[in-house]
């Protein structure tokens, strides 16, 4: 029997789960809550390093991009206008660029550009850099497992340090995908919680088991991701988690994407996220036709709608 890490409940439904993005295929249990529905990894194994390749796309140090000054003066404020929905040139520009999705979840956040971020679990700051870009300045990601303090243009983006080591306060907290990799998740919360300041946010991506992928998929399903995802919260077990760190929900949707379907689909026929014949690396050499992706894409945006995908975007504040 197994306690429950978000409600404390007994929990007894127990799955098999097998690590697919690498393709080691080595076998995992996980156990799923049925009081409030999280799904979580029944014990952690020790040598989590096995489980990250060496490029884990977050990790990768970020390559300086050749400035153009118009380019960049467009997707500037493309961007801006995306994020705020202001500015007269962006709102033209904006008609002709398809806007890039993140920026519409910055503005559900109600980010501003004067705004200081902590971006929690960043990796080498991706995220972090991207604001930049746009004209950012009070951005950070900090991530333990980044191998040294990564800087750009002698701007620290990323510090590599754990969030329990940061005492300053932000107006807004992001975790893109990264809570679920978190063992202690009332702690991490709870922490965010603490370093919000008056009337800040903290932002949750995360992947969820309240969804027709999960439900479809079980054990095949490409974002349980074992053995790196430690926690697949519900909507319910994630509204509770807030709600013991004094939080409340102030927003909570859907981004899935297409890739809930196909990459279940090639892990029920045994082809990891990384193998030569995955989707992720070869689209011509995946099992998919053109047509079939479209059809996920197409779902994916329905079951957004209806609140099914198996992504969700969570506003907190006190
Ligand atoms: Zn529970």
């Amino acid at each position: 029997m197994h306690i429950c890490g978000i409600c404390s409940e007994e929990i007894s439904e127990l799955y098999v789960v097998k690590e697919m993005l690498i393709g080691l295929r080595e076998t995992f249990e996980y156990i799923k809550c049925s009081a409030c529905g999280c799904l979580q990894i029944a014990k952690i194994p020790p040598n989590l390093s096995k489980y990250y390749p060496d490029d884990y796309y977050s990790l990768q140090v970020l390559k300086k991009k050749k400035s153009r000054f118009l380019r960049d003066y467009i997707r500037k404020s493309v961007a801006l206008f995306n994020i705020q929905g202001k500015g007269v040139v962006g709102w033209i520009l904006a008609f002709l660029k398809t806007p890039d999705p993140i920026h519409l979840v910055y503005r559900r956040a109600g980010l501003k550009p004067s705004d200081k971020l902590l971006d929690v679990g960043g990796g080498a700051g991706a995220h972090v850099l991207s604001l930049l870009h746009i004209g950012f300045k009070n951005v950070m990601s900090v991530d333990p497992f980044i191998l040294k303090d990564v800087f750009y243009e002698n701007t620290l983006i990323a510090k590599k340090s754990s969030l329990f080591d940061i005492r300053e306060k932000y107006d807004l907290i992001t975790f893109h995908h990264s809570l679920e990799h978190m063992p202690d998740q009332a702690k991490v919360i709870s922490k965010a919680a603490e370093l919000i300041s008056q009337g800040g946010r903290i932002l949750i991506r995360i992947p969820t088991v309240t969804s027709v992928a999960w439900e479809k998929y079980k054990e095949n399903w490409v974002n349980l991701d074992a053995p790196r995802h430690f926690y697949l919260h519900s909507h319910f077990s994630i509204k509770l988690l807030a709600k013991k760190a004094g939080l409340k929900v102030l927003g909570l949707w859907n981004d899935s994407v297409s890739m809930q379907f196909w990459g279940s689909e090639q892990y029920i026929r045994d082809i990891p996220l990384m193998d030569a014949r995955s989707y992720s690396q070869d689209k011509t050499a995946s099992i998919f036709s053109d047509a079939q992706i479209l059809d996920y894409q197409r779902t994916a945006i329905a079951l957004n709608k209806e609140e099914k995908g198996d992504w969700i975007c969570v506003i907190l504040g006190k």
